[in-house]
C-alpha cells in the first residue's frame, strides 16, 4: 500500500444486483490481485482449454470468502486509485453489513449503491440508502448495473436514475450530491474504461468517480479519545495503559483524564512500536505512562481524554438502534451487554421512544410496546455500570455500539445524545 489517503468504501444495494461482481471487477481492473495468482489461474484455465479466466478467479475467491464470512469479520478488499487507497466493505449479507457498519468495525466514508438496470429500486436498495444516510455516509456513487441486460438502453437507464432520485429525496439525501453511472460489472463497461456501448453517456466512469470522491476528514480536530484496551505494569516504567488513538492527539506533557475511572495525571512517555515518540495520532496503537496513575486506578473500557475536555460518562443515553437477530421481541427493561469501543457494560433499555420506518426514516410509531428483527428505533438506555460514550454527531468513533446477548449480536446502534452523570 502506498501512503495515499485512505477511504473505507461500502458497496450497498439489493441482493443479486451485482455488488460482489463489481468488487471483483474493481479488484481486477486496478491490478489488486497478485500477478502470480492470476498467472496460476491462467495456466489452469488454458490447460482446460478456456481463456480469459482472470476475472473469474477473483469472483471465485470472493464467493469462497462469502461462504466463510458468517462471522462478525467482513471481507476487507483493498485497491488503489491515484488519490486513494480504498478498503472495500463488501457487504453481500445484509445483516453483516448493517452490523459492521453500525459498530464502526469499518465505518464507511462513502458508498457505491448498486442498482440493477433490469430490476430497479428494490426493498434492500431502500433500506441500505436509509442506513447509509443515518450512519453519515458522505457521498453516494450510484452504479446502474447490468446495462448489458437492457441492451445498454438510455431510456432504461434514465428510468432507474429517476427511481433512485425519488428514493434519495425521500430519505433527504440530496440527489445532486450523487453521481450516476451506467455499468456492467460483468462485462466491465464504464468501470475502468469508457464503454463504447453507452455513447449517450458522457459522465465520469466508476474509477474516476471514486478517485474524485471528497477526502474523509481526519479526526485530529476532535478532542483526544483513546479507549484503553489493557493496562500493563512494566519494570522501569510503571503502569502502561495501551490502546488506539481514535480521535485527537496524545502529546507527552498533556494533562489527561481517564473516564469513567475518573483519575488524571500528566503524560510522561508515549511509546509506539517499541520506540518513544513525542505524540500519537488517530489510528496509532500506543502504550503510554501517566504520572501518578497506578495499575489499579484504571481498566479496560476507560477512555483517556484531555483533563479539560474529559470523555463523557453517561447516566443515560438516547440511541438509534437497528434490531438484527433477536429470537423474540425487545421490550422495556431488556438488559443485554453493550459493546462500545473497548467497554462491555450491561445496559437497560429504559424506554422505546419511537419506531422508525427504515425505508423513509420517518417515525412509524411513538412509544411502541416492543421492537423486533428488522425494526429501527430510538431508545433510551441506562448503563448498569459507569460507561464512557459520546454522541455520534460529535465523536462518531466513540458513538456507536453493538448489543450482544446469548452469544450473538442482537442489534447495533449509534448514540444520539448523552445525559452525563
Ligand atoms: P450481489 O448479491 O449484489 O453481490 O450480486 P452478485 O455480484 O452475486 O451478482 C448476482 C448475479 O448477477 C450473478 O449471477 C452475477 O453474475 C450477475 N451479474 C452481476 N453483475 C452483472 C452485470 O453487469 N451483467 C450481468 N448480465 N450479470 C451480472
Amino acid at each position: 500500500m502506498s501512503d495515499e489517503q485512505h477511504q473505507n468504501l461500502a458497496i450497498i444495494g439489493h441482493v443479486d444486483h451485482g455488488k460482489s461482481t463489481l468488487v471483483g471487477r474493481l479488484l481486477y481492473e486496478t491490478g489488486s490481485v497478485p500477478e502470480h495468482v492470476i498467472e496460476q489461474h491462467k495456466e489452469e484455465a488454458e490447460e482446460k482449454g478456456k481463456g480469459g479466466f482472470e476475472f473469474a478467479y477473483v469472483m471465485d475467491n470472493l464467493a469462497e470468502e462469502r461462504e466463510r464470512g458468517v462471522t462478525i469479520d467482513i471481507a476487507h478488499q483493498e485497491f488503489s486509485t491515484d488519490t486513494y487507497d480504498f478498503t472495500i466493505v463488501d457487504c453481500p449479507g445484509h445483516r453483516d453489513f448493517v452490523k459492521n457498519m453500525i459498530t464502526g468495525a469499518s465505518q464507511a466514508d462513502n458508498a457505491v449503491l448498486v442498482v440493477a438496470a433490469d430490476d430497479g429500486v428494490q426493498p434492500q436498495t431502500q433500506e441500505h440508502v436509509f442506513l447509509a444516510r443515518t450512519l453519515g455516509i458522505g457521498e453516494l456513487v450510484v452504479g446502474v448495473n447490468k446495462m448489458d441486460l437492457v441492451d445498454y438502453g438510455e431510456s432504461e437507464y434514465k428510468q432507474v436514475v429517476e427511481e433512485v432520485k425519488d428514493l434519495l429525496t425521500q430519505v433527504r439525501f440530496d440527489p445532486d450530491n450523487a453521481k450516476f453511472i451506467p455499468l456492467s460489472a460483468f462485462e466491465g463497461d464504464n468501470v475502468a474504461e469508457e464503454s463504447e456501448n453507452t455513447d449517450w453517456y458522457d459522465g465520469e466512469i466508476l474509477l474516476e468517480a471514486l478517485n474524485n470522491l471528497p477526502a474523509p476528514e481526519p479526526p485530529t480536530d476532535a478532542p483526544l479519545r483513546l479507549p484503553i484496551q489493557d493496562v500493563y505494569t512494566i519494570s522501569g516504567i510503571g503502569t502502561v495503559p495501551v490502546g488506539r488513538v481514535e480521535t485527537g492527539i496524545l502529546n507527552t506533557g498533556d494533562n489527561v483524564s481517564f473516564q469513567p475511572s475518573d483519575v488524571s495525571g500528566e503524560v510522561k512517555t508515549v511509546e509506539m512500536h517499541h520506540e518513544e515518540v513525542p505524540k500519537a495520532e488517530p489510528g496509532d496503537n500506543v502504550g503510554f505512562n501517566v504520572r501518578g496513575v497506578g495499575k489499579d486506578d484504571i481498566r479496560r473500557g476507560d477512555v483517556c481524554g484531555p483533563a479539560d475536555d474529559p470523555p463523557s460518562v453517561a447516566e443515560t443515553f438516547q440511541a438509534q438502534i437497528v434490531v438484527m437477530q433477536h429470537p423474540s421481541v425487545i421490550t422495556e427493561g431488556y438488559t443485554p451487554v453493550f459493546h462500545a469501543h473497548t467497554a462491555q457494560v450491561a445496559c437497560t433499555v429504559e424506554s422505546i421512544d419511537k419506531k422508525i420506518d427504515p425505508s423513509s426514516g420517518e417515525v412509524a410509531e411513538e412509544n411502541p410496546d416492543f421492537i423486533q428483527n428488522g425494526d429501527a428505533a430510538v431508545v433510551t438506555v441506562r448503563p448498569q455500570k459507569p460507561l464512557s460514550i459520546e454522541p455520534s454527531s460529535e465523536i462518531p468513533e466513540l458513538g456507536s455500539f453493538a448489543i450482544r446477548d446469548m452469544g450473538q449480536t442482537i442489534a447495533a446502534g449509534k448514540v444520539l445524545g448523552v445525559n452525563e452523570r
